[in-house]
């Protein structure tokens, strides 16, 4: 079993940790928040009064933190406490650029790293169910996944350093334009008289499929366990939705690649947050879509 320091206590970070004291792994935490280190406490994970006194001892660093600037404060700060030849996993959704100056940072103390951003939500973190997109050596990822594994079903190495977050972004870049694609349906349906239940049980059988519809209904009732059915409490929140698609274009502009439809999304998404939806979930913008923002 590893010692791991576990860096980001949030909604996603303490499920995770808490999954991996159940696969008997020693985990110390640290959050910047009190409240965050308080609850995880609480929980049964042992606290370290700093990101440095947390990896003191550790074999292995998980990082869950919200954005590429606090992933790489912290690998400046943990590197040279780390043990040599220790093992960093970034889980949280950062930029591609910021990846790879982590996986930089990593190196220059002779530590392997794995860049491994996740899918499946809060509940995906608290059931173990995750799917993990890895980016690193193959002598990193041989590392990373065991421990992976507790807190995920799916383990990908999508290849070398960076390309986990390659194929995080491209997969909410999916995800953020087929909501509005599927939104914009059900609006339509409405104008044109045709029941939610009927077009869902048509789309979802049909070529108009997908996880959009089947999983995060935008309109209650076809799927009961969507945020529609609960005021669009996330879930995945549509300020989390915009952050991504901002990502994507970032790096479609670094790499010269062509995405007018996620360039679409992220305007769209962008009008969502400002009208102050930021913390609904991301499905709530059928609400803007229909032109009833304050339903
Ligand atoms: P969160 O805001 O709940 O948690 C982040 C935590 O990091 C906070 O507790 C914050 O105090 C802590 N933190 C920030 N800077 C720190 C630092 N320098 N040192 C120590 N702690 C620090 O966010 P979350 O929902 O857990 O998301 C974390 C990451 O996972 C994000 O990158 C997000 O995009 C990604 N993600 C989230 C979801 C989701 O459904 N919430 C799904 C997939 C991916």
């Amino acid at each position: 079993m590893s010692k791991i320091a576990f860096i980001g206590l949030g909604n996603m970070g303490l499920p995770m940790a808490l999954n991996l004291t159940k696969a008997n792994h020693e985990v110390v935490g640290f959050d910047l928040s009190d409240a965050s280190c308080k609850e995880a406490e609480k929980l049964g994970i042992k606290i370290a009064g700093t990101a440095e006194q947390a990896v003191m001892s550790a074999d292995v660093v998980i990082t869950m933190l919200p954005k590429g600037e606090h992933v790489l404060s912290v690998y400046q700060l943990v590197k040279s406490s780390l043990p040599a030849n220790s093992l960093l996993i970034d889980c949280s959704t950062i930029d591609v650029e910021s990846a790879n100056k982590a996986h930089a940072l990593a190196a220059l103390d002779n530590h392997l790293s794995v860049d491994a951003p996740v899918s499946g939500g809060t509940g995906g973190a608290q059931q173990g169910t995750l799917t993990f997109m890895c980016g690193g050596t193959e002598k990193a990822f041989a590392l990373a996944e065991p421990i992976l594994k507790a807190m995920g079903k799916k383990i990908v190495h999508c290849g070398e350093n960076g390309a986990g977050q390659a194929a995080k972004i491209c997969n909410n870049m999916i995800l953020g334009i087929s909501m509005i694609a599927v939104s914009e349906a059900f609006a339509l349906g409405e104008k044109l008289g045709l029941s939610h239940q009927a077009l869902f049980d048509v789309a979802s059988t049909s070529s108009g499929q997908c996880w959009a519809l089947t999983s995060y209904c935008p309109v209650p009732g076809p799927v009961p366990t969507s945020p529609a059915n609960n005021d669009y409490i996330p879930g995945f929140a549509a300020g989390l939705m915009l952050k991504d698609l901002l990502l994507s274009q970032e790096a479609a502009h670094q790499a010269g690649a062509s995405t007018p439809l996620g360039a679409n999304a992220t305007e769209l998404y962008q009008r969502f947050t400002n009208d102050g939806n930021g913390a609904k979930d991301f499905s709530g913008i059928i609400k803007m879509l229909r032109g009833h923002a304050d339903e």
